[in-house]
């Protein structure tokens, strides 16, 4: 994680190439206790089932240090419940990101205070800007597929206009 960059809107706190390369080790020295984690394009590819195991593992590892994870997803489908269940966290489907209600949900699931909370997802205008509305630091993540649907591959010229070269370094 790089350094914080607060009152900045649009800028997460810090990039990683995918889930499983955020330093779970990182999170804990930083102080962070829970996790909210955006499903499509963070933990499975759009429209797919099946998690990559490199993923899934790093869940089961943060469980094991004793983190609390929460799914937060704009997706509506079973596929929400199914990767929850799986994974053997809790999940928020139809989240309505970048909108506050869900990431306070969660937030009373987890347990845990904002400052002790990040969140770790793909997109810039539904993870970050939630996560900073409401208070939250937040980890922006390389979309797992370029496959996505119509209207945030929109956002993702956005994204692009906004971060510039900047994603990813
Ligand atoms: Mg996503």
């Amino acid at each position: 994680m790089g350094r914080a960059t607060s009152g900045r809107v649009l800028r997460p706190d810090a990039f990683a190439d995918r889930l499983s390369s955020v330093s779970l080790g990182d999170l804990a020295a930083r102080g962070i206790a829970g996790i909210i984690v955006d499903l499509d394009n963070t933990l499975v590819g759009y429209g797919r089932e099946e998690l990559s195991p490199a993923d899934a593992a790093w869940i089961a590892e943060a469980l094991a240090r004793g983190f609390r994870v929460c799914l937060v997803s704009n997706n509506f489908t079973g596929r929400v419940e199914r990767v929850s269940a799986e994974l053997g966290v809790p999940a928020i489907p139809s989240a309505l990101k970048p909108l506050p209600r869900a990431f306070v949900q969660a937030l009373r699931v987890l347990g845990t205070p904002k400052r002790a909370t990040i969140v770790v997802g793909d997109q810039l205008f539904t993870d970050v800007l939630g996560a900073k509305l409401v208070g939250l630091r937040s980890i922006l993540t390389k979309p797992l597929e370029h496959r996505d649907w119509l209207g945030t591959r929109v956002l993702r010229l956005l994204e692009r206009l906004v971060l510039g070269a900047g994603r990813g370094a």
